[in-house]
């Protein structure tokens, strides 16, 4: 008997660890609830919810190819060589299939998973799923990873020019193997059941994803390119809750994506060239966490900017998480993180910018307070993204590159329509006035919405100076050796 051990890869198509297990024989299902591990990754509500009700319909796919979905506690990762081989056991199980993960815990969690299996004459195989190639095989010409993202870009297009990884078939249904699968639970403790709305929203399941994503590249993805900076616009594909918890594959995405793009990726269609690109950015920044995994470990990319100064502000932070600015695009903007798990990739630049330049508030406050609500959470993309605005990463945004939330504003919600349905206090205000209501006077002024709470000019200038303070930055390359180990 064999068993696949599902993370985040909560599929039954194009899934290779599931695949390899029921090719091999009679397949048993697991998932691992860590409540404790995920509270210690900052999880969110909304997220521990999506992959419980994700386990749910997958429970049901499974069922229709006999493969029974059973559900074990390892609160802790530390816990989970023992659960398994327990499990093992009690299954007479000959190997365990993984697909892989690529933060530094979960590699852990791999290694002694394998050690103690491997003890026990238990097979542990892990396969290639989340990404298109191996991180460690896409490197520099002296033998490096990538640290700038057109660089990894052009190595990925050739090789897919070459190859597009295939999809994996889903298994044909097995002998039934008379093993109950057990009941999924609908709340983990410590993990509020968000709203109906939030929920309804993303709604689980695979049959879910591929309606969305045959919606988006039959159609919306040919005006990606010009609407995918407009957050009042659906002008991006909102698939990224189903890729980080695994309910679509990249493979599919790329498959998707190229059949609307008649087999081309770099020519054709302007809006799936772009899309491809941002999975590529999603795969630039997991092979960023293997290749440099102090950055797994809550570390800046670039060493020397960890001598920041960065300001204790805690009324300014807590304005900035619940919506309180004063400025209507962040408010709007964080307001949508509340209410939705979800935030429009424009928006999260500029709320990242506004909180590490304007605010001179540390960028680790803005990623564990992003990971805790989104429910598409993913410490690779969100850290990339964090340490991109903060100017801390890799090919990040240089320093002197500030966004002007208000520029950003007039010119990504033009109207204000994005504004007015997140703020509708602002209402009344037209199109010019809404982006700043601060400015506005006396009577003008519009009660319950709060004067900005900080002077964008002169909050530029003190993040400039604080940034000018940094010792020179040292060569790109390997990372210090000390910040690799924690
Ligand atoms: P689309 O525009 O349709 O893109 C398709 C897919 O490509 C996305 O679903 C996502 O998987 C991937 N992708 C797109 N842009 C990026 C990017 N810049 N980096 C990595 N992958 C990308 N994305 C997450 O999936 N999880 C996060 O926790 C996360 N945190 C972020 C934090 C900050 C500060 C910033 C600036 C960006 C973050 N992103 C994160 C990237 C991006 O904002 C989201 O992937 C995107 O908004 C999701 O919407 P979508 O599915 O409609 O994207």
């Amino acid at each position: 008997m064999h068993l696949i051990w599902f993370r985040t890869d909560l599929r039954t198509h194009d899934n290779s660890a599931l695949a390899a297990a029921a090719e091999r024989g009679p397949t048993v299902a697991v998932f691992l609830l860590s409540p404790a591990q995920w509270a210690e990754h900052d999880d969110a509500p909304s997220k521990v919810d999506f992959w419980l009700r994700n386990l749910e319909a997958l429970k049901a796919e499974l069922a229709s190819l006999n493969i029974p979905l059973l559900i074990r506690t390892a609160d802790h990762w530390a816990q989970a060589p023992q659960v398994l081989l327990e499990l093992c056991r009690e299954h007479s199980i000959e190997a365990v299939h993984v697909n892989e993960e690529y933060g530094v815990n979960e590699t852990r969690r791999d290694a002694a998973v394998e050690a103690v299996l491997q003890a026990a004459g238990i097979g542990f195989h892990s396969h290639l799923d989340q990404l298109f190639f191996t991180p460690g095989s896409v490197l520099t010409k002296t033998g490096n990873y990538f640290q700038v993202f057109s660089q990894f870009r052009k190595v990925c297009y050739q090789r897919l020019y070459h190859s597009i990884p295939p999809l994996v078939s889903r298994p044909r249904a097995q002998k039934p193997l008379g093993i109950k699968a057990d009941q999924v639970p609908t709340a983990v403790n410590g993990f509020a059941t968000p709203g109906e709305a939030l929920q309804a929203l993303w709604p689980a399941g695979e049959e879910e994803v591929s309606r969305r994503l045959e919606w988006f590249t039959d159609d919306s993805i040919h005006d990606y390119q010009v609407q995918r900076d407009l957050p009042a616009k659906p002008g991006t594909s909102q698939l990224s809750a189903y890729l980080a918890a695994g309910v679509v594959s990249p493979r599919q995405c790329l498959h998707a994506a190229l059949r609307s793009n008649n087999g081309e990726f770099e020519t054709g269609s302007v809006g799936a060239v772009t899309w491809i690109n941002e999975l590529l950015w999603r795969e630039f920044y997991k092979h960023i966490l293997v290749g440099y995994p102090h950055v797994s470990m809550g570390r800046a990319f670039r060493p020397e900017t960890e001598a920041l100064a960065w300001r204790q502000a805690p009324k300014e932070l807590a304005a900035w998480q619940e919506g309180r600015t004063g400025l209507p695009i962040i408010d709007a903007a964080m307001r949508q993180l509340l209410a939705t798990g979800w935030m429009h990739n424009r928006l999260r630049m500029v709320v990242a910018m506004f909180l590490t330049k304007n605010l001179l508030i540390d960028w680790h406050e803005g990623e564990r307070f992003f990971m805790r609500h989104l429910i598409d959470g993913d410490l690779a993309a969100n850290n990339g993204g964090w340490q991109w605005s903060s100017s801390t990463g890799t090919d990040s945004a240089p320093y002197f590159r500030i966004f002007n939330p208000l520029s950003q504003s007039e010119r990504f919600d033009e109207h204000g329509v994005f504004i007015k349905h997140w703020l509708p206090e602002l209402a009344s205000l037209n199109k010019k006035e809404v982006h700043n209501p601060g400015a506005l006077d006396g009577l003008f002024a519009v009660e319950g919405y709060p004067k900005p709470i900080v002077d964008l000019r002169k909050s530029r200038d003190r993040a400039l100076t604080a940034f000018k303070k940094l010792p020179v930055r040292q060569p790109a390359g390997t990372p210090r050796k000390e910040l690799v180990h924690d």
